[in-house]
Order: C-alpha cells, then sequence, then structure tokens
C-alpha cells in the first residue's frame, strides 16, 4: 500500500480485512510502497515518511500482526531495486505502454507531468517486488489484475532465458466490497468524502449522517431505492440480513427517513472503529514501535529476497 495519506474506511474494508485473513493462512509480506509513492508525488516527497507512520501503526491497530507477517518498508529492500534493474533489461517497453493503468492514471492525474521513466515502469518494479520473494498469490482489486498478468509474463520471459527461477504468481481476486464515500463516489482521501480511521467518534457520526442519499428522497414522504443510493451500498458491507430488509423496506415504502437508515450503518461504523482507535491509542503510548515492527519486518524480507538474488545473480552470470 502507497503511503500516500492516512488510512480510511475504504482501506479498511476493501483491502486490510482480507490482508487479516491472508496472514493466518498464508507465509505473507505487507509492504509500505514508498518507491511506489515516489512515481507520483516525486515533486513533493515530504508527506511520504510521515504518511508511513502513520499508516503502519493503523495497520498494526487494524490486528495486522507482525509475528505472522512480514510487515516492511520497500526502500529499506534494495534487492526490490535490483531486481527491477534487471527485469528492465530484458522486457521490451511496449508490454509497459499497453499496461490498461498506464493511460488512465496518467489521465486521472492530468496535472502531473506522468511520463517519467519510473512511473512507466511501476508495474515493473511490482513485478520484482511479488517475485523476489517468490509469491505466488498476490491479493489484488480487479483493476490490478493487468498487473498480476504482466508479472506472469516477466516470469515466463526470465525463466526461458535463464532457467527456472520464478514460480508464476496467481491473482487472488479478493471479493471487497468498493466503499463508497460521503458524496456516493468511490471513497477516496483525494475526493474528500473519507472517514478516517482515526477520526473522532463525532466526526465519524456527522460525516456520516450529512451522507448522500438516494436524490429521489427530497422529502421525508418520497419513496427511495435502496439498490441506487451509497448509504445501502455502505448497508451492504456493514448490516445485517434483516437489518438491511429493514431499512430497504423502509425506504421504499418511505415509513422511514433516511437519518433513521443512516443510524443503523453508523452504529455498526463505530461499532466497528472502537477497537481499532483504542488498540492504536495503546499501541502509540510505545514510541517506536513502529520503527521496530519496520526494523525486524526489513532484515526478514531482505533475508528472503536475498536468497532470490543470489540465484538470480547466479544465472545471469553477475558476480
Ligand atoms: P489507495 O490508497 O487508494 O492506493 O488504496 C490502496 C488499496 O486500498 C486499494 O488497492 C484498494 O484495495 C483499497 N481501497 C482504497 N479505497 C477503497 C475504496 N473506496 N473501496 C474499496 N477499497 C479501497
Amino acid at each position: 500500500m502507497r503511503p500516500t495519506g492516512s488510512l480510511h474506511l475504504g482501506h479498511l474494508n476493501g483491502a486490510i480485512h482480507n490482508w487479516l485473513e491472508l496472514q493466518q493462512g498464508f507465509e505473507s509480506f505487507f509492504f509500505v510502497a514508498d518507491w511506489h509513492a515516489l512515481t507520483t508525488e516525486y515533486k513533493d516527497p515530504s508527506g511520504i515518511k510521515a504518511s508511513t507512520g502513520a499508516m503502519v501503526l493503523d495497520w498494526l491497530a487494524a490486528g495486522l500482526d507482525p509475528d505472522k507477517a512480514t510487515i516492511f518498508n520497500q526502500s529499506s529492500v534494495k534487492q526490490h531495486a535490483e531486481l527491477h534493474l534487471l527485469f528492465a533489461m530484458i522486457i521490451p517497453v511496449p508490454w509497459l505502454e499497453r499496461v490498461p493503468t498506464y493511460k488512465e492514471q496518467q489521465q486521472q492525474f492530468e496535472n502531473r507531468d506522468l511520463s517519467t521513466y519510473g512511473f512507466l515502469g511501476y508495474p515493473l518494479l511490482q513485478a520484482a517486488d511479488i517475485l523476489v520473494y517468490g509469491g505466488d498469490r498476490v491479493p489484488v482489486g480487479e483493476d490490478q489484475l493487468s498487473h498480476v498478468e504482466l508479472t506472469r509474463e516477466v516470469a515466463r520471459r526470465f525463466n526461458r532465458y535463464y532457467g527456472e527461477v520464478f514460480p508464476e504468481p496467481k491473482g487472488l481476486v479478493v471479493k471487497a466490497a468498493r466503499v463508497p464515500g460521503t458524496d456516493g463516489r468511490k471513497m477516496s482521501k483525494s475526493y474528500g468524502n473519507s472517514v478516517g480511521l482515526g477520526d473522532s467518534e463525532e466526526d465519524v457520526t456527522a460525516r456520516l449522517s450529512r451522507m448522500k442519499t438516494d436524490t429521489r428522497r427530497q422529502r421525508r414522504t418520497d419513496p427511495g431505492v435502496p439498490e441506487e443510493c451509497p448509504v445501502y451500498e455502505l448497508h451492504e458491507i456493514y448490516s445485517s440480513d434483516e437489518e438491511r430488509k429493514e431499512v430497504s423496506e423502509g425506504c421504499r415504502s418511505a415509513s422511514i427517513g433516511c437519518l433513521d437508515c443512516k443510524k443503523i450503518m453508523i452504529g455498526h461504523v463505530l461499532e466497528q472503529l472502537r477497537p481499532i482507535r483504542e488498540r492504536r491509542e495503546k499501541l502509540s503510548v510505545s514510541s517506536g514501535l513502529v520503527d521496530e515492527v519496520l526494523a525486524a519486518g526489513n532484515e526478514r524480507a531482505r533475508q528472503k529476497a536475498e536468497l532470490t538474488m543470489t540465484r538470480v545473480r547466479a544465472v545471469m552470470g553477475l558476480a
């Protein structure tokens, strides 16, 4: 995950919850992608370091366990960069130019110059991030599948030239909810529509109480269509079958108001965030905790990555 700001409900329900399951069943690696953050934040990288500490603290508060998973910082494990460089020798530029997210993201960030070498190459750096651990499953959203496909192609080409070194990883498409923000668009810090994991109960309640609803319900007596209401999308994530039935019937018949409907969902969000907030408060008492976790994780990651690189250097005829 890129350290580009504080974490919100989208990160929690869209990614971290899956990570918590994965750390139980797999040898897992989760890292702060600070080099990846630089591909778009290179002009002003000042936020990267501050976001790193806050993000890792949020991960730990949410339940990521450094005894189960390796939690580390990308730029502290130079083997990623070395493998990226070696892959760059064998990968044709058009392979990178045709990755669908390349043009999409350039358009999305149109106020920045993303015609850089690093931005074109970031899916190749991702391939190195995965393959340097011999990763065989990569938890991704639908939109990142093309990057896993590229990683497979990179592994195949490398193996064809130098012998079987890398397994071909599979995308583990996580059935993650798209978490809507308070304006109904995908929750994102840059849209100003997010609810942060560190927000106070009052702020969470206030922001979600003002959340956009189905525009058909102008007046309390106007019936609505739950399937077209962003608040209902949150009910899909948070509420029980009975609660969903109650609010959707109430919405369709206008027998409940939007605020009543929101209150049920807000209760669940507060319940979800409370233990995270408490754990964050406890953890932040021991200053230096995040640094310790990262130092131990960096070391573990380096050892594993170095085993791969020793083989890679040998098969490529390097010292
Ligand atoms: P970002 O910080 O936007 O790069 O997000 C990092 C990861 O968090 C993404 O790859 C998604 O898995 C997840 N994520 C972020 N925002 C949302 C959202 N609104 N809904 C679901 N998942 C999200």
